[in-house]
């Protein structure tokens, strides 16, 4: 890291920390706080300027997160709509529609979803059959999507609707903001194994969206799309291993967090003027915590350090943990420097799965039989914390069973292999190509 990096970051600490000592106040709501806290840029600041961002990378902007924990200030609100939504309607969208969509967003008063998804087009994305048909200034939507998180709690969708079924698959899509509040949108929670219902199937029937929430062109939408999948992605893969949280509220007008005190879901129950400015050393000096701590501990606890297999899979999780840290890293400089790693989304996403599939038979293979107790619903989550190996264990299983998740959504471990091989790699394209021809005249399926 240079020395104009580090005043950079400095600079932008300091900034923070001022800001944070003016407005932060636990007795404000959660709504009230995060409406501070997103129109000053501070919660999506990856954005641009002239979307309610600061501009910065993703480095930055994790240092901006974990200065806002350690001041004791609530996080800023978590999710879709600023993670995937607001990139993308602060790339492809008109300045119109970026002052009125993203501020819902970047202040957590408006819960996304992601309505990309069928049960036909899932890797085969481009495949999908739910229509939009215009009538003036609205569109009628009609098809179903599957797999769609957090739907339950969502005031609006991301939605990919099929607008010219003549033209070739990947021409004919258009991307939408749509209201998830209306009769015409019905949502069905799935139930996973893990017990929760994550993710939902949801039935548009004739469901209405003005043009004036249609992102991009008419039938550009693959190109939308490919944004908010490529910041989805770009996301998982920058994953270390989290900072510390506090109780986590959810976005949006349907869970029902909004008029809550903020002060209880800050990390520490600190007034503004005792709080101490965030350790710059700290920041910039210090030697990042093993990515595998969790899991030493667990060991320890279990008296399984000195087992052979567990301890190399210990180093396993670090050395992969920390490449994953220095491949972020690393990224950082390249694009600070106007350049940029071609495919380092794709391969950071499957260098996460293997992390993520490494942690489950690390942790399952620690706990052994205790492994199999999992708590199926919050209640028993509470009593279970009083067993060996406390919460961590619980979380060690729960997070267990929720492995196979990461390695689909965003796109499968394969596909990923697929665009590297393709885009970054240059080798042939899967035989059979039909991405000319026009999405009527596709083979379909029965
Ligand atoms: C936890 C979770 C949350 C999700 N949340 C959302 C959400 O909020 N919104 C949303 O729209 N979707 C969501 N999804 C759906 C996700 O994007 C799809 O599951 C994913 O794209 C895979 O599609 P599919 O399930 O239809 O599998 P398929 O596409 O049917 O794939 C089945 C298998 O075939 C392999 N395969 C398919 N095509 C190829 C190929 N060309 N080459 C090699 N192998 C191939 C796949 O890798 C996979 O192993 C979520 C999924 C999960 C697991």
């Amino acid at each position: 890291m240079t020395t104009t990096e580090t005043r950079q970051n400095t600079d932008l600490l300091d900034e923070l920390n001022t800001w944070l000592e003016e407005n932060w106040d636990p007795e404000l709501t959660v709504g009230e706080w995060w409406d501070r806290l997103g129109l000053a840029g501070w919660a999506a600041p990856m954005l641009p300027t002239n979307a309610y961002g600061r501009d910065l990378t993703r480095g930055d902007a994790m240092a901006v997160g974990s200065a806002i924990a350690r001041f004791g200030a609530m996080a800023a609100p978590m999710g879709m709509s600023i993670g995937l939504c607001s990139p993308t309607i602060a790339t492809h969208g008109t300045q119109e529609q970026i002052d009125r969509l993203i501020p819902p967003a970047v202040t957590g008063k408006i819960a996304y979803c992601q309505l990309f998804s069928e049960p036909g087009a899932g890797s085969d994305l481009a495949g999908l059959t739910t229509k939009a048909i215009r009538d003036g200034e609205v569109w009628h939507v009609t098809g179903q999507k599957v797999w769609t998180s957090g739907g339950q709690y969502a005031d609006m969708g991301m939605l990919l609707a099929r607008t010219n079924p003549d033209a070739p698959k990947h021409q004919g899509i258009t991307w939408f903001a749509i209201d998830m509040n209306q009769p015409s949108v019905d949502m069905r929670p799935l139930k996973e194994m893990t017990g929760h219902a994550m993710f939902n199937e949801v039935f548009l029937d004739d469901a209405e969206v003005p043009d004036a929430n249609r992102i991009g062109d008419v039938n550009n939408g693959w190109a939308a799309a490919n944004t908010t999948l490529l910041h989805e992605r770009s996301g998982m893969g920058a994953r270390g291993g989290g900072g510390p949280v506090g109780r986590m509220a959810r976005a949006g007008g349907v869970a029902g967090d909004l008029d809550k005190r903020a002060g209880d879901f800050a990390p520490a129950a600190r007034s503004a003027s005792s709080a101490p400015k965030p350790d710059k050393a700290d920041v910039k000096d210090k030697a990042p915590a093993s990515p595998a701590q969790g899991q030493i501990e667990l060991a320890r606890e279990f008296g399984k350090l000195d087992d052979p297999v567990v301890r190399q899979r210990l180093v396993q999780a670090h050395i992969l943990g920390t490449l994953a840290r220095l491949t972020t890293e690393r990224h950082k400089a390249v694009r600070s420097q106007g350049g940029d790693i071609p495919g380092v989304a794709n391969f950071s996403k499957l260098l996460m799965a293997d992390i993520v599939r490494l942690n489950r038979d690390l942790g399952m293979q620690i706990l052994g039989a205790r492994g199999m107790l999992h708590s199926y619903d919050d209640n028993a989550q509470g009593e279970m914390s009083s067993l060996p190996g406390g919460l961590r264990a619980v979380m060690t299983t729960g997070q267990a069973l929720g492995a196979q998740a990461l390695p689909i959504y965003g796109g499968t471990d394969q596909i990923q292999r697929n665009v590297v091989g393709e885009r970054t790699l240059g080798l042939p394209k899967e035989p059979g190509d039909m991405s000319k021809v026009p999405f009527s005249e596709l083979p379909k399926n029965g």
